[in-house]
């Protein structure tokens, strides 16, 4: 099979019928980026930028981190990157960043991702000038973790306006635009989708923290990880509605979190109008296969049908579907 899958590197992930799919890449190291020609994909969907963070004992510096942006754009060549701008705090402390004293009891919905970096501005405005300096001369694609109201998006936006003519105002080459996504993670931002739209260039929702506060579990639990099913009504109907909005608003909408990966997973999110994926190098094989064996019109029908009426077991029925329609 891992042959297989390698054979279909250089082949599109186009539907049975037709449609034609994005597949793109989670990444985070440097070397992360040669994933792009291993698997074919057609870009870095979500580049999680805190891994340098992470790995570092000190601070990175703005050059360090630079230097990385630059690399990872090199080797993506003409295929977009997005780059999430640091998902730290919470659960992803760095020793040598003081975050204050308080003791976080539950640190996945506390000072973390862009609440830290908006208090935290020293560090946004290093990482947005490294990212719009290394991306002088071509397109800048930033996204902002945990976006949980519009003004937030808003502020970080206007964070890296600033900076940007900053940059101008030294005589340095400019980025030839910058997009700005956010990324759908926390439910309360769905509610307010259309205040996001206007100032919005790209939403990505990612269903990893998603799940974990549409049902209010610990997405790293183990009595809790095999509970909560991503192919269950209430997580599928939610990513329908926040589909059917964006697509009325005209904003590209990609899935970034590891429901994407899976094959079932995969296909229930082309039923519910998905053209996006951003995935695991591991799986890009696996999913393009699934994609090359599914008739999207089909899909899409089955996945109205179950979600209107829904079985009583969503997974088993989804399975018993893709075996009879030979996905
Ligand atoms: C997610 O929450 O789905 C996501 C893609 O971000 P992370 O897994 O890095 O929190
Ligand atoms: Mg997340």
């Amino acid at each position: 099979r891992r042959a297989a899958f390698a054979a279909l590197r250089s082949e599109p992930p186009v539907t049975r019928d037709g449609d034609r799919i994005t597949l793109l890449v989670n990444a985070g190291l440097r070397d992360d980026a040669a994933a792009l020609d291993l698997t074919g994909a057609d870009g870095i969907g979500l580049f999680r930028t805190e891994f340098q963070f992470l790995v570092s004992s000190t601070l990175p510096s703005r050059e360090r981190q630079q230097r990385l942006y630059r690399e990872v754009l090199d080797v993506a060549g003409d295929r977009p990157v997005v780059f999430r701008t640091v998902d730290i705090g919470g659960d992803k402390a760095l020793p040598y960043l003081a975050t204050g004293d308080h003791e976080e009891e539950n640190p996945a919905m506390g000072w973390r991702a862009l609440r830290l970096a908006l208090t935290r501005e020293g560090l946004m405005k290093a990482q947005a000038r490294a990212l719009i300096e290394a991306a002088a001369g071509r397109t800048l694609r930033v996204m902002f973790p945990m976006v949980s109201e519009p003004w937030e998006f808003e502020q970080a936006r206007e964070l890296f306006e600033r900076q940007r003519d900053w940059v101008a105002s030294r005589g340095r080459k400019l980025p030839l635009e910058i997009l700005y996504g956010a990324m759908l993670e926390v439910p309360a931002l769905a509610e307010t989708l259309d205040l996001l739209f206007p100032r919005l260039d790209f939403l990505s929702i990612g269903t990893n923290d998603l799940t974990q506060f549409l049902f209010a579990a610990d997405r790293a639990h183990p009595q809790l990880a095999l509970r909560y099913d991503w192919l269950s009504p209430a997580i599928l109907r939610f990513l329908r509605r926040v589909v059917r909005a964006t697509r009325d608003a005209g904003i590209p909408v990609t899935v970034c979190g590891e429901m994407g990966g899976r094959s079932l997973e995969a296909m229930a999110l082309l039923g519910l109008g998905i053209d996006r994926l951003s995935i695991t190098p591991a799986a890009v094989g696996p999913i393009k296969a699934m994609i090359h064996s599914l008739d999207r019109a089909a899909i899409t029908a089955t996945m109205e049908r179950m979600l209107a009426a829904p079985p009583a077991d969503m997974r088993a029925a989804l399975t018993a579907w893709a075996s009879d329609n030979g996905v």
